[in-house]
């Protein structure tokens, strides 16, 4: 493997230490951040990713508390509890966990959030003042992807990105922000044709398509950089034998686990033609859930404490 390592598991620690840092000054007044998550439904990835936040909240002195909602909760019922939310001048921030079940219109609830408390940034308020380059709240993927680049030193303005996606979450926030950086910025999504041609024209690829090692070596140009956002979870031997041959560790991981995580690029042969590239796990994973800590912080100092 010739490219460097972006290791956002370690800038996630550094960023989590700095908003701890900022939990203990506002503890000194008296002011302790909230965040309150939503959870609809049973899904197990999303089941995973709220105990994960609240977990994150715990250790970094930020108070949080996870609603839970039976999946046949109705929209007024949802609505209703945004509502309280909104009202309760504790909560510095309100997470909806998506997707939501099938039946509730997700606009409609995220709408609803004060603007001032949406931590996630989905809010059209929020999305409107990121695409006028004065965010709020900058949605936490994206966000912690700019964290990475720049803590890592590497260069954005001038540059050729190419995001792969183009999700209100991440894609579309994310180009905005290296656009913003004075990036030159081009986004692919499932109708762009030859999206190898277009990708290998990118200094700094982004890959969130949700698609399975999609970006291989021919997508590369030698020497980009490489962020994956993918997250997907192997569970077949031989997928694990193709896409990671001769990795014992992560062999190992499948054995013990019965599955591993892996993204959208093929990571052993990108990391050949890459100069530097995002690990999953441990690579963008981490440093979404810091950014998330860093924005109810942000929230608690503006709403609480005077910011
Ligand atoms: P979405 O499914 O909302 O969006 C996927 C985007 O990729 C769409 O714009 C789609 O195009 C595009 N796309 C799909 N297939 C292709 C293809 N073959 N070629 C080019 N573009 C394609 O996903 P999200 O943005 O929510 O998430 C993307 C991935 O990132 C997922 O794997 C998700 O699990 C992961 N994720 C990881 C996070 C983290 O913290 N690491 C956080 C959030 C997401 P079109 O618009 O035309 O349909």
């Amino acid at each position: 493997m010739t490219a460097r390592i972006l290791d956002g598991a370690a800038v996630a620690r550094t960023i989590r230490e700095e908003v701890a840092a900022r939990v203990s000054e506002l503890a000194v007044r008296g002011i302790r951040p909230r965040l309150d998550v939503v959870l609809v439904g049973d899904d197990p990835a999303s089941q995973v990713y709220v105990r994960s936040k609240a977990r994150a909240c715990e250790r970094a002195g930020i108070a949080s508390e996870t609603h839970r909602l039976p999946a046949e909760t109705s929209q007024a019922e949802l609505e209703a509890l945004i509502d309280r939310l909104d009202a309760d001048p504790e909560v510095d921030g309100i997470l909806v966990q998506l997707p939501l079940p099938p039946g509730l219109d997700t606009h409609r609830v995220l709408d609803r959030i004060d603007p001032e408390k949406d931590v996630d940034g989905f809010h059209p308020e929020n999305v409107g003042l990121l695409v006028q380059g004065r965010p709020r709240f900058v949605p936490c993927t994206p966000a912690g992807i700019m964290e990475l680049l720049d803590r890592e030193g590497i260069a954005i303005e001038g540059r050729h990105a190419v995001v792969v996606g183009r999700s209100d979450i991440v894609g579309k926030p994310m180009a905005l922000l290296l656009l913003h950086r004075h990036a030159t910025v081009t986004v692919c999504h499932s109708r762009t044709a030859d999206l190898a041609a277009v990708t290998r024209r990118a200094d700094i690829l982004v890959a969130a398509a949700g698609r399975l090692a999609l970006v291989g070596p021919d997508h590369v140009k030698p020497g980009a950089v490489v962020v994956d956002v993918g997250i997907h979870r192997l569970t077949e031997r031989q997928d694990v034998e193709r896409l990671f041959p001769g990795d014992a560790a992560r062999r190992a991981r499948f054995e013990e686990k019965g599955s591993v995580l892996t993204g959208d690029v093929d990571f052993v042969r990108v990391a050949e033609v890459a100069s530097a590239i995002t690990p999953v796990p441990g690579g963008v994973g981490p440093l979404t859930i810091a950014m998330l800590l860093a924005n109810t912080v942000a929230s608690a100092e503006r709403r609480k404490g005077g910011a």
